[in-house]
């Protein structure tokens, strides 16, 4: 049994991968659990790369055409016509793109869990029985905390947080999420509500569960009315390298998620792209050099993280004001990508009133962020 390709882990991105390998190369892909789906994940993908990527339809649940921001004591809201980022069910999307692959040529191994490299094949153990399985190329898209990684000795020195979702019974406007900025509640990220519809929406933080209830009690929807909860983990930082000899990572296997707001599956599918570029040209090697413009997005976003972390409550309360003027969120709503955060703050310091009240807060933030 050999394949040009073997993918270890068919979440979002691994199976993004297969789809869009399989007609060039055989491929298979191993994974660990016996169905898909069931990842702790708010399931928020931006509209312009869900389309650019061909990504299916029939995993869009709702469409998110604004924001709602709240701190402490302000808010503000940025309103688009069309919807910017779509919600999917994650158990569709995968399944989908597995379909899409397997349509394309592409072998799967459910049930079956990647254990280490022996004599430059995959040990893999499938329904209770070992199996090893040779290919020239292989990827590890088995999640942040990936055994492909730690079988090639990749390093990281990333920040690891735990993330806690439930879905919660209430009434919620459909096409608007809410993003709450408050270090009273927590201290480590920001607070989402993300409808699922009117009746029904996804929340959750990055930090700790007592975040999340305290959240939860100001935002006054009652443990009582939720229906599903989740945990999980995100990593932000390096891990590196993405590639050693025959062997790749990608997805959040390489942390390729922004730190600004732990979105993964955008990032991870866009370095798909630019390692199907380097093994259709035969150059591997050149997959991170492919990565480039992702690199620059994470970069910028570690250094948003150090900001936000360094800074107290009250001088987000003056950033927000800054963001809620009107000169702001004209920019944000003509302006702002929800994948490209980099654009959206070079368009926002760009503005000479806006830059000279956010160097006034803190000169900092300008730093950092230019
Ligand atoms: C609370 C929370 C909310 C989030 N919300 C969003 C969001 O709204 N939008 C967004 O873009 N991102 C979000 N993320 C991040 C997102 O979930 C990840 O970036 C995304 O899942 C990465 O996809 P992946 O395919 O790289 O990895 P994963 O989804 O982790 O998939 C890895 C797969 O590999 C399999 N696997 C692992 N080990 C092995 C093994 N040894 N052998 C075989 N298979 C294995 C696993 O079973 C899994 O199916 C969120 C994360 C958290 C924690």
């Amino acid at each position: 049994m050999k394949y040009d390709v073997l993918i270890i882990g068919g979440g979002p991105v691994g199976n993004y991968l297969a789809s869009i390998l399989a007609r060039d190369f055989s491929v298979a892909v191993v994974e660990r659990k016996g169905s898909f789906g069931g990842k702790a994940c708010t399931g928020i993908i931006g509209a312009a790369n869900y389309e650019r990527l061909g990504l299916p339809e029939g995993a869009v649940i709702n469409r998110l055409r604004g924001a709602v921001f709240y701190s402490r004591i302000q808010s503000f809201e940025v309103e688009r016509k069309t919807p910017q980022a779509y919600m999917v069910d994650r158990k569709t999307l995968e399944k989908a793109l597995a379909e899409r692959a397997i349509k394309r040529g592409a072998e799967y191994y459910m049930a079956t869990t990647f254990q280490g490299f022996r004599n430059g094949k995959a040990v893999l153990q499938h329904l209770g029985e070992r199996l090893d399985v040779e290919a020239d190329f292989y990827v590890g898209a088995d999640g942040v905390s990936s055994t492909v990684a730690k079988a090639i000795g990749a390093k990281t020195k990333a920040e690891f947080l735990s993330g806690y979702e439930v879905e919660v019974v209430g009434d919620f406007r459909e096409d608007f999420v809410e993003v709450w900025v408050n270090k009273d509640l927590n201290e480590d990220f920001f607070m989402w509500v993300a409808p699922v519809n009117r009746g029904l929406a996804r929340v959750g933080t990055l930090g700790s569960i007592e975040a999340l209830n305290r959240f939860l009690r100001v935002r006054m929807l009652k443990p009582t009315s939720i229906v599903e909860f989740k945990a999980g983990s995100v990593g932000f930082g390096w891990r590196k390298p993405w590639i050693r000899g025959n062997v790749a990572l990608i997805g959040d296997a390489a942390l390729q998620i922004k730190p600004t707001t732990a979105g993964g599956i955008v990032f991870g599918m866009l370095c798909a792209h630019a390692l199907r570029e380097a093994l259709l040209s035969g150059r591997p090697d050149q997959y991170e050099k492919l990565c480039k413009d992702i690199k620059n997005q994470i970069s910028f976003g570690l250094r948003f993280r150090k900001v936000f972390k360094g800074m107290g409550q009250e001088n987000i309360e003056r950033v927000f004001e800054v963001l809620g003027s009107e000169e702001a969120r004209e920019v944000i709503e003509t302006q702002a990508d929800f994948d490209d955060h980099v654009r959206t703050a070079k368009a926002i310091l760009k503005r000479p009133r806006l830059l000279a009240k956010l160097i006034r807060i803190s000169p900092s933030i300008v730093r950092y962020l230019v």
